[in-house]
Formats: C-alpha cells, structure tokens, sequence
C-alpha cells in the first residue's frame, strides 16, 4: 500500500464548530455597526438569501469569493446610511473586518491541537479550505505547510482546484495524501474523486449517505491515529 507523506484537513466543522461563531459573528458586527451609523435594515433571511443569490449571478466569483460576497452585502444594506461614496467604502472595509475577527472567534474541539502537533512531526499537513479561517489568525499556522482557500483556486470543494494545488503545492501522487474533512461531498467524495485517500469526521455520527462505500470515518480528534493504521 502507498505510504502516506500528505495529511490535508477542511477547517469549519473539522476543527471547530462553526454555525455559532457565524452567528455571533453576523449579530455583533451589526451591533456594532448600528452604533456607529444608526439602524439599518437588514432584512429577514429569506430576503438575505435572495439578495445573496442575486449578487452571485451577476457576479459569480462571488460563489467563491466568500469575503467579497460579504462586501457586497454590506455595501447594499449600507448604501442608505451615507451618500458619501467614500464613506460607504470605508464603513464596509470596517465591517468586513470587525466580521472577519470574529470569525476567527472559534472553540476548537478537544483534541485538536494535541493531534495536530504529534502528526506535524511524522506527515505533511495541509488546509483545504472552502471557507476564509486563517490559520496564522488562529496560532495553529506552525504546523501546516500551506493553506488553500477557495481564492487561491477560484472554485470550492469537491471541485478539483483545491486537491489539484495540494499535489502541486507538495510535489505528491494523489495516493500519497489523505484528507479529511466533515463534509460527505465536498470533502470525502471530492478527496476520492481526485485520487486521493478521505477519513470523514463525523462528529454527530450521522449516516453516510453517499453512492460511493463510505470511507473510515472518526467522531472526535482523539481518534485519529487510525490514519497511522492506513499510511
Ligand atoms: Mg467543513
């Protein structure tokens, strides 16, 4: 069997819970911005939903462009606060970045840490990110090789780009590197798809659900040294 030299991970979901943190994120920078400039009306989430699916049709990096979707946001829901050009652009440059702090606001799951620091000393570890976490934000950059965000490769998981720039970012054959990541799709079917070998964190130990036989699987970061029984 080949040997494993790559281990590459998704981050939201994987290593931390990420729902919450959205949340917290999305309310406090509109705490936040309310008081600098007063109400503002944001609308329910039917009508973000469908202001979101219209900006990304007419531009549709916005499908992996997750922080310029969310300028675009910001500027549509603040363009009637100020008619000041440059302080609509100045107030949405501050609001993506007070979001962008909190985002980074995340509880890592038990155990990650520790896994992380014991497997950087026998593999090569990568992010595969569909997401905008920065790694060197969160004080876990030490122990990757690279990161790769769906800006770096203008397309999301399971869509090839981001597999594709981990064997070329690390010189490795797909069967040298595992990933593992909670997504079913985006995730382990895209993993298998590009030849690669998948672990699925599957924290609430829900069913698989996919065509493909599921893969190994683990519910929480103490358990991952089946990846030592599979290199
Ligand atoms: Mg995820």
């Amino acid at each position: 069997m080949q040997k494993i030299k790559l281990i590459t991970f998704d981050l939201d979901d994987t290593f931390w819970d990420i729902g919450p943190v959205i949340i917290n994120a999305e309310l406090s920078t509109r705490k936040w911005l309310e008081e600098k400039v007063g109400e503002v009306d944001w609308g329910n989430m039917e009508s973000f939903l469908a202001l979101r699916k219209d900006l990304a049709e007419k531009d549709p990096s916005l499908y992996w462009d997750l922080g310029k979707l969310r300028r675009e946001i910001f500027r549509v829901k603040l363009a009637p606060v100020t008619s000041d050009e440059n302080e609509l652009k100045e107030l949405v440059e501050e609001s993506f970045n007070y979001f962008l702090d909190k985002r980074h606001e995340i509880i890592f799951y038990d155990g990650v840490i520790e896994a992380l620091e014991d497997l950087a000393t026998r593999y090569d570890l990568g992010v595969l990110t569909n997401g905008n976490a920065d790694i060197n934000k969160l004080n876990i950059g030490e122990y990757f090789k690279f990161s790769v965000s769906s800006v770096d490769v203008k397309s999301n998981k399971p869509d090839k780009g981001h597999f594709q720039k981990a064997l070329d970012l690390s010189g490795c054959d797909a069967n040298e590197v595992l990933h593992i990541g909670d997504h079913q799709i985006n995730d382990v079917v895209g993993a298998l798809d590009s030849g690669m070998k998948a672990i699925w964190f599957n924290k609430d130990k829900v069913d698989w659900e996919q065509k493909l036989s599921k893969p190994a699987e683990i519910s929480n970061w103490y358990n991952y040294k089946i990846i030592d029984e599979m290199a």
